[in-house]
């Protein structure tokens, strides 16, 4: 970070690991602006100043206000090569210079493509680029940024909750791009739509027989029920957000003797009225003094207008972080990534050494 005038120090000024971050959450909005002019597509504004409002919000909304924001401007990238490949570049650019040394992105290949893909998302008119090709895309431009950057990033691909249809193909995906920056499967979208379907299921049993890592949202909204289907029918190794879990102690004792890894989220975890918005009932503050294993993330920093500072500002003023729970949150990250152990190792050691810490005598 450039020590710019009045610019305060970073409440954690050490490296970090994010996993869960959407990448169709995390566009910078002159990319938006620049691919709506060059391929004419309509947008509500035409500078930075104006759209944002649009775009971006700090007062918590329904999940259908929430999602109504990626209609606005899904449609200015969607569909696009040049805006794919761009997006992800920019993201790890973009994490970089928040201090993240290795990032796992996700993201639906189906939302950013406008052929073979039933039904063309955003209204777009059918066009040739199909989601096969979209990751494809995604990982030339995350490779380029790697490389640029020098951060590690690797991605998440998603299913939809209510688009089952699309699952059988993610699983696909998933095993065509393993370890070619794809790591995982995910299950995204709204929680209360009440089953799973049998195509997520088979999409999960898929990846799990070919070595695909596996997270899945639950318990965001929804209740411990989700949670519990994530993890025994789902296989689920990580859960996104999990707040909810809180309601079933009995469930939350096992998940911590399990030491299963909730992917937290503060800011977001408000916004999207996912919990109560007085942060001193935060779930976060009960895993803190459990000493669960969770991580801290963005989840969709261009519509929460924020960046990874903003989380951890809330959880020092908020929520009672001390550099010590900084930086036992971050292993925990780098413990439960979706790396092959190796990389994995190398992570931890490079965590290790910038933190001052003896591997071997831990908290
Ligand atoms: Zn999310």
């Amino acid at each position: 970070m450039e020590p710019g005038a009045g610019q305060r120090p970073s409440v954690f000024e050490l490296p970090k690991v994010e996993l869960h971050v959407h990448l169709d959450g995390a566009i910078k909005p002159e990319t938006i602006l620049h691919f709506g002019k060059k391929r004419g597509i309509p947008l509500p504004a035409d500078t930075v100043e104006d759209l944002l409002p649009h775009i971006s919000y700090s007062e918590p909304l329904t999940l259908t206000q929430f999602l109504a924001k990626f209609d606005i401007y899904m449609p200015a990238v969607a569909g696009d090569r040049d805006a794919v490949r761009r997006i992800a570049y920019e993201f790890v650019e973009m994490k970089a210079n928040e201090g993240v040394i290795y990032v796992e992105v996700r993201y639906s290949p189906h939302f950013l493509a406008n052929c073979k893909v039933y039904p063309v998302p955003w209204n777009q008119n059918e066009g040739n680029l199909t989601p096969d090709e979209v990751v494809n895309l995604v990982n030339q431009g995350l490779q380029d940024g790697e490389r640029d950057f020098n951060i590690k990033a690797r991605s998440i691909l998603c299913c939809m909750r209510h688009m089952p249809s699309w699952s059988l193909e993610v699983v696909e995906l998933c095993k065509k791009y393993h370890n070619n920056t794809v790591v995982a499967i995910d299950l995204a979208g709204d929680e209360l739509v009440a089953e799973t379907f049998p195509e997520h299921r088979q999409a999960y049993e898929e990846a799990e027989r070919c070595g695909i890592h596996r997270t899945a949202h639950a318990g965001e909204i929804g209740s411990p029920l989700v949670i519990k289907e994530a993890i025994n029918v789902l296989k689920a190794e990580r859960l996104g957000h999990g707040y909810h879990v809180l309601e079933d102690p009995s469930l939350y004792k096992e998940l911590l003797d399990r030491k299963m890894h909730f992917e937290t989220c503060p800011r977001s975890s408000i916004l999207t009225g996912a919990c109560d918005p007085d942060y001193k009932k935060h779930p976060v503050i009960q895993f803190m003094k459990d000493k669960a294993n969770y991580s801290l993330n963005t989840d969709d920093p261009l519509i929460f207008n924020s960046t990874i500072e903003t989380d951890y500002k809330i959880a020092k003023q908020f929520l009672g972080f001390t550099e010590e729970e900084f930086k036992r949150v971050n292993i925990n990250a780098a413990q439960s990534s979706f790396l092959p152990n190796k990389e994995k190792r190398e992570l931890l050691s490079k965590l290790y050494e910038a933190y001052g810490m003896d591997p071997d005598n831990l908290f």
